[in-house]
């Protein structure tokens, strides 16, 4: 394989394996390189390089576009940036209250959870979401797996659901610019409403994600074009979060070598600070 997987979740957020532990599987599988891109934080804060190995700064902010969920990949930013530090700081507590929102309608609902028992059961993260509260209702015997969860009341429309406030693509843009970094839009797939895709393109994005694991092979196509045609370059990745999502693997999509050496020259060019 000649490629980074740029897109996976550690423990940190809503993965099962320790960075660490993803590091070694990627290099088991041969890749050239990996980005952690864990949601909303700043955990996850490492940047290496060794002979065979590229390990690019990465990070997946949650915003939103006239309402549908957006997530902004960033990469090869600032590790010591402060204002991107407290921008994923600002959004950790306000997930925190929607956490609470959510876990107030499963109550009501006849599944008493507590804030407190989603954070004993993944103790680790300091970015929880819906997977951390599913779970806890797969622990207490309220759904049989976290799959179900998310379709019966946790998924985008169940009635458990609340979005939660999130920060504009404009900002999320801004905030990895701002680290020195380089702005990519994840998964534009799932974006289903044409006027929105239109004004994500139009948006001073770096790069697209042209290649991703649950991504039809059909489509990869289109958007490489699409990046191609905005001057942005076109990433790949898994997003893996172990048996969080099983049909997904490490690895099962990539990034070019010629693009993670790009990002990588340009985090130690223009980012990377003296030590
Ligand atoms: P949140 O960030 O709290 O809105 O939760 C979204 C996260 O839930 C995504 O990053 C996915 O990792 C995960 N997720 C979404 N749907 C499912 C599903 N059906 N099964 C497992 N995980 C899911
Ligand atoms: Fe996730
Ligand atoms: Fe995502
Ligand atoms: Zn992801």
């Amino acid at each position: 394989m000649t490629g980074a997987d740029l897109h996976c979740h550690s423990i940190h957020s809503d993965g099962v394996h320790t960075p660490d532990e993803l590091i070694s599987m990627a290099k088991e599988k041969g890749l050239i390189g990996l980005s952690i891109t864990d949601h909303d934080t700043f955990s996850t804060h490492q940047s290496f390089f060794d002979r065979d190995f590229l390990l690019i700064p990465g990070i997946e902010i949650s915003a939103e576009c006239v309402g549908q969920s957006v997530h902004v990949l960033g990469y090869a930013y600032d590790l010591y940036s402060k204002t991107l530090d407290e921008f994923c700081r600002f959004h950790q507590a306000r997930r925190v209250k929607r956490n609470q929102a959510i876990i107030e309608n499963l109550v009501e609902m006849g599944m008493p959870i507590s804030w407190e028992e989603v954070k004993e059961l993944s103790p680790e993260a300091s970015s929880y979401g819906r997977p951390h509260i599913a779970r806890v209702l797969v622990k207490k015997g309220y759904v049989p797996d976290v799959a179900t969860a998310f379709k019966r009341f946790i998924g985008e429309g169940k009635p458990a659901y609340i979005s939660g406030d999130r920060w504009r693509v404009e900002e999320a843009i801004h905030a990895v610019h701002e680290a020195g970094g380089k702005a990519v839009l994840a998964h534009p797939h799932l974006i289903k409403q044409r006027s929105i895709v239109r004004k994500l393109l139009s948006l001073p994005f770096d790069g697209l994600e042209a290649y991703y694991s649950l991504m039809p092979k059909s489509e990869n196509e289109r958007w490489r074009q699409e990046a191609e045609e905005h001057g942005f370059f076109a990433t790949g990745g898994s997003d893996f979060h172990g048996t969080l999502k099983p049909a997904v693997h490490l690895g099962s999509s990539f990034t070019s070598f010629e693009t993670v050496q790009m990002l990588y020259r340009h985090f130690l060019q223009h980012v990377k600070r003296a030590v």
